[in-house]
């Protein structure tokens, strides 16, 4: 047996003794009496009676042996600004930033609100929360008035924390503005906000009896020592809503010393990154992926952060990859879709930089289709890992765990369970699939440590959200639609409300896609289930090609449309093929690079697109609909 599928087995044969090894890689105030409660199902306690604490582990014990060493690197290419922060003085404004809260009335167990653009700040602000033992809820900056309301409403903050404006290609978007209207159209409104003025939106609105300014509280604190508060393991750390891909946003509350020990197991055997390292995610701290792996993952593993406040393509599409230079970045994390933007770009700015200090990059959110996983794995001569999970999970579900074993990567696919994942592919009756059978991709209970403990004051919707899909046995649905080879390699074929029903085949929309993605004039497509009196459901594709001249004429149009086509039949066969493919400029899309299927299945099929909050660029939606109708 290879040592991956022993160590995976150890940790669902042996769990407690598995995570009481794992929990060694944090430092404990108090150690844990239980190492797994799960007395009462689904709900889980993790390291039961332990006492720990984010912060601590992230920042002051490496600020105690290795002051001087670099934290925090900030650099934006919008304000053109950069600063690095050792450990030591991370903890100074972190500490700093506590005693602003603590002067604001923030107390532990309260919730503190960020709604920050990418700045060194917005990781104090984080941090100082962790510190004191207050809950953050940091909502993705950009997000319109609405949005943040509905987030205010659900956790009640105490306090906001934001900015007068972010930036985003070269121009500035007003935060502070948004913040104030959000304020009046929420019925639970924080008492205080605290802004940290860029000096971007210089007449920004000011409201006397709530809002204060960061920079006068930092120099009243400036000398400020704060304490660390030690926590009960399952309190909670944070709530971090869903990206709100399929609907209403759900509060994914997450605990203290099942994340922080399931941040450093993974930093360990998962992204294989430690002291004297530098990492660079280029997610945002508005997504799971910014929480776990910009801010606290490689904090704990005493790995310097990169914070990044730009785009991958200004100044030019070198961006990344002079940080990765110049700052010697080891690991990096990115998305699928920032690989298929710089598909379209020249591929010399790949070739301009020495990248020799880059270990691997993991690549999470959407599906890795085949060929954009090759050509990014080619054009950078390292390991690409496509790795599978949720803002609910925290941390990998699906990915090859390198530290223990550096198995063999199979293009296109997220290969294994995760350690401490009882990951399986289960039919809708509950009994489970066989090899490369599709089904529902499920987690037997409990889930391992730093998985959300439940939704935000809401229990039963926990319940009835992620446990109540069969009922023998009791799964965790991750509402996805997967598929394991004979070899254990998994595949995700897309969001189980999305599967295209042709005649009784029921295809993954992922399945489409990957097969008109192996068309060399393609850089992106997004394959939609349009209803069809005949055949229940067609599938209708929408693509973006690399180099606009292609599609220039009608004739051009018709021709590429043929062998597009004709690419899906012979991979797929003609019960999959499209029955029209769209070419546009760009596909609708979330604020965190996830397709829009659902609104552009609405539109095909002549509805209202629907819930509109998190899209990125509304544009597409008329190129979407000026296609249907020519
Ligand atoms: P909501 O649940 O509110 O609709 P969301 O599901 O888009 O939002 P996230 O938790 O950010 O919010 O996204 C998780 C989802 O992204 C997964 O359930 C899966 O559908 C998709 N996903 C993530 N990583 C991968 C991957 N490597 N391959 C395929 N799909 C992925
Ligand atoms: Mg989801």
């Amino acid at each position: 047996m290879s040592n991956y599928k022993e160590f995976h087995r150890r940790s669902i044969d042996q769990r407690d003794e598995f995570w009481a090894e794992q929990a060694q890689l944090v430092d404990w105030h108090k150690p844990a009496e239980q190492i797994c409660d799960f007395s009462k199902p689904p709900f889980v306690k993790w390291f039961k009676g332990g006492e720990t604490n984010l912060c601590y582990n992230a920042v002051d014990r490496h600020a105690a042996k290795r002051p001087d060493d670099r934290a925090l690197v900030y650099i934006s290419t919008e304000t053109n600004e950069e600063k690095v922060y050792s450990f030591a003085e991370l903890q100074r404004e972190v500490e700093r930033m506590a005693a602003i809260y603590q002067d604001l009335g923030v107390k532990r167990g309260d919730r503190v609100l960020i709604y920050m653009p990418m700045i060194a700040e917005a990781a104090f602000a984080m941090l100082a929360c962790a510190r004191i033992g207050a809950i953050h809820s940091v909502v993705f900056g950009g997000f319109a008035a609405g949005s943040l309301a509905t987030r205010i409403d659900d956790a009640k903050p105490v306090l906001m924390v934001s900015s007068d404006a972010g930036m985003r290609n070269g121009k500035p978007v007003p935060y502070k503005h948004l913040v104030d209207e959000a304020c009046k159209l929420a019925e639970f409104p924080p008492a205080k906000v605290l802004i940290v003025d860029r000096g971007l939106d210089k007449g920004f609105p000011k409201v006397e009896s709530r809002d204060v300014d960061y920079a006068e509280l930092r120099a009243k604190h400036i000398d400020a020592k704060v304490p660390v508060t030690w926590l009960e393991s399952s309190e909670p750390s944070y709530i971090l809503y869903t990206s709100g891909t399929t609907g209403k946003p759900k509060g994914v509350q997450r605990d203290t010393g099942g994340y922080t020990v399931a941040l450093a197991a993974s930093m360990k055997h998962i992204f294989t990154g430690g002291s004297g390292e530098t990492m660079f995610s280029t997610s945002d701290i508005g997504w799971v992926v910014g929480h776990s792996y910009i801010i606290y993952g490689p904090l704990i593993a005493g790995m310097a952060t990169i914070m990044y406040e730009g785009t991958p393509l200004r100044p030019d599409a070198g961006i990344w990859w002079q940080i990765v230079e110049k700052y010697k970045v080891s690991v990096m994390f990115s998305a699928p879709t920032a690989v298929r933007v710089l598909k379209k770009q020249d591929p010399a700015f790949l070739k301009k930089y020495d990248l020799s200090s880059l270990k691997h990059l993991f690549l999470a959110g959407e599906p890795l289709d085949e060929t954009s996983h090759k050509w990014i794995m080619s054009e950078l001569g390292i390991p690409v890992i496509d790795n599978y999970w949720q803002t609910e999970t925290g941390w990998p579900m699906l990915a090859i765990v390198r530290g223990v074993e550096d198995s063999k990567i199979k293009l296109g696919s997220p290969a294994f369970p995760v350690y401490g994942y009882d990951l399986r592919i289960f039919r809708e009756d509950g009994s489970e699939c066989g090899p490369n059978e599709k089904g529902i991709v499920g987690i037997v209970p409990p889930l391992p440590p730093g998985c959300l403990s439940t939704v935000w004051g809401q229990d039963e919707r926990f319940v009835s959200t992620y446990f109540s899909l069969f009922t023998d046995p009791v799964v965790y649905s991750s509402s996805d639609w997967g598929i394991k080879d004979e070899n254990g390699y998994h595949t995700i074929l897309g969001r189980m409300d999305d599967v295209i029903n042709v005649a009784g085949h029921r295809l993954g929309t992922r399945e489409i896609e990957e097969a008109v993605q192996t068309h060399p004039a393609i850089a992106e497509v997004a394959v939609v289930g349009v209803h069809d009196e005949l055949k229940g459901q067609m599938p209708m594709a929408f693509a973006v090609v690399k180099d606009a001249s292609t599609v220039d004429t009608a004739e051009k149009r018709a021709a590429l449309e043929k062998e597009v086509m004709k690419k899906v039949d012979e991979s797929l066969g003609a019960i999959a093929r499209p029955a029209r493919v769209h070419f546009i400029n760009g596909l609708p899309k979330t604020r965190s690079g996830k397709m829009l299927r659902r609104s552009i299945q609405a539109l095909a099929e002549g509805r209202d697109a629907g819930d509109l909050t998190t899209i990125d660029d509304p544009t597409t939606l008329d190129q979407i609909k000026a296609a249907l109708a020519g």
